[in-house]
Parts: structure tokens; sequence; C-alpha cells
């Protein structure tokens, strides 16, 4: 079967899952998006792009922005960045703030929100523009000079932020951030916030597939750094359904509770779902059945 062919298929095939779970209500304005929404695109190394559904439809990238916010600290700072962050799955919650304690400050991996609020706080030290690093990189990568943050979402989610507040609190009382608490949460909503189609992050993240080369040729990153980040991604991109994310799917992926997730096959392509209903973990319901569909069916998968 051709890839446009087995695209179109999926979306027939989840059609059942459409609806199911719950679309992120913490943050109210994304609650407000339809829940029947679905979309799936398969861009290649060489930038060829195969797509179906509702693949142009921009949605909030929300926690899929903190592997791009990774991969710039660690082209820019090498390896420093985990003295601050492990790099273990949780098997808690995203947002958990009992783990933090326990562990004295050190998140489990820069996945969670405590581990994205460092990594977002080592970003602000090193970047020479902060405030737009992570949509300048998305910009180039997807080639879509248009892409912008949300200013709906990220008033919403600042307005609600209290869970995070307190993490990046608590990390400040820890003396794992540098820069003041305040500053921090506002790169952090606004790279979440950043607004983006099934399309643009599979052609955006296709450096992860492709040895950390970017569209352009040069190196964002070596390919050990990249084989690193895939590991990080298969272990801890899906939270405490990172185990299920592996079983079921056997990619590095990463999800954000907008309802994407991207996945990395590599050294051949990487694939984009998008669908808003979210499972217990927070990841999209009919997006991880997509990408069972698509492992199980391609044989593209990493096992
Ligand atoms: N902006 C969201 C938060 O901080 C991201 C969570 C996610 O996508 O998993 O709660």
């Amino acid at each position: 079967m051709d890839m446009q062919n087995l695209l179109d298929d999926i979306v027939g095939t989840i059609k059942p899952h459409l609806g199911q779970g719950e679309v992120a209500g913490y943050i109210p304005e994304l609650g407000a998006v339809g829940a029947d929404h679905f979309g799936i695109s398969v861009a290649t190394r060489e930038g060829e792009v195969f797509a179906s559904g509702d693949s142009e439809m921009a949605f909030s990238i929300q926690s899929i922005s903190k592997v791009f916010a990774l991969a710039l600290v660690l082209a820019d700072d090498g390896d420093r960045i985990w003295k601050r962050v492990f790099r273990e799955p949780s098997g808690n919650p995203f947002n958990s703030l009992v783990q933090l304690e326990h562990e004295d400050g050190i998140p489990r991996n820069p996945f969670i929100n405590a581990g994205a609020l460092v990594v977002t706080d080592r970003l602000l030290s090193i970047s020479e523009n902060p405030s737009t690093a992570v949509r300048d990189l998305l910009r180039q990568e997807s080639g879509n000079d248009s892409l912008v943050v949300d200013a709906v979402v990220a008033d919403s989610e600042a307005r609600h932020s209290n869970r995070n507040k307190s993490l990046a609190h608590f990390l400040a009382s820890c003396g794992n951030l540098d820069n003041p608490v305040d500053d921090v949460l506002d790169a952090y909503i606004s790279q979440c916030s950043l607004a983006m189609s099934c399309t643009d992050l599979a052609l955006a993240s296709r450096f992860l597939a492709s040895n950390g080369m970017r569209g352009d040729g040069t190196a964002l990153l070596s390919p050990p750094q990249t084989k690193r980040i895939n590991a990080v991604m298969l272990t801890c991109g899906t939270y405490d359904a990172a185990g299920e994310f592996a079983y079921r799917v056997g990619l590095p992926g990463k999800s954000g509770v907008g309802g994407g997730i991207i996945a990395v096959v590599p050294n051949n392509c990487t694939v984009c779902v998008w669908s808003p209903g979210l499972g217990r973990s927070g990841n999209s319901v009919a997006g991880m059945a997509a990408l069972d569909e698509f492992t199980t069916r391609t044989g593209l998968s990493i096992f």
C-alpha cells in the first residue's frame, strides 16, 4: 500500500476513536477546541510530505515544544543541563509536585513540566533571542514563516497556571532556576502556545530522523545527541503512558495536551498526528490509535 493510501485509510479506521477521552479543560481555551478533529502527516527525511484529514489545521503544540527547547539547549550548551534534570521516566502525571520535592528539586526528565521549566530557564540564559528561539527554529525547519504564538491560548494558560507557578517557585527555592520565576513561566507558556499543523510539525521534527541535520543541510545536533533525544522521547515523551506508547507504537514520541503527538522513525521519516481527546495520562486517544495502526501496518518501528 502506498503512503497516501495508508494515511487516508487510517483516517477512516480511527473514526470510532474520535470524541473519546477528554479535551484538556484545565487550560480553558484548549477546552474550546472541537473533539472530532483528526489529522496525520508524514514527512520523509528528504522533505516529501504525505498528509490526510485535518493535517493543515493549526493546533496548540503545548508540550511538543519541549523537544525543540531541549534540542536548542543541547545544541548550544552540550551536556550541562543533565546536572539539573534527570532523564528517567517519571511514572507520575506531567505536572506532579510530589516527586519534585522527594528528589530535592531535580526534575525526573526534561519532558515533564518541572523539567521543561529548567530547560526553558537554561534557554533564557544562553540564547541570543530567548523569547523567539523555539518559534524561530520551528519556522525555519517547517518552512512556515507565519507560525505564531496563539496569544489567546497563552493568556488562558497564564491565567490558569498556579500549578506550574508552584513547580517553578519550588525549583527556585532549590536553587534550580537562574532567572526570575515570572520570566521562565512567560517563556514556557509562550512556547507551549505556538500554533502549528501536523504538516508543520512533521517537517520541523525531521532533524530527529536525520541524525541532527537541519533542512538546510547544517547540523543542529550531532548524531549521538540526536540518538539521546530520541531515547528520552521513547522513555519519557508520553508521561506515565510511555510504556504503553512504546508497546503500541514502538517509536520515540512526544505528546502535548493540545492533542498532538510527534513520532520519529530514525533515518526515515517523522509522523505527526492530532486529535484533541486525551486519555488519562494526557495523550491523544485517537492519535495513539493512529500511530499504533501506522507502525503496525508499515513495520516502521524501532523494534
Ligand atoms: N502547557 C501545558 C502545561 O504546562 C503543557 C502540558 C502538556 O502539553 O503536556 O500544563
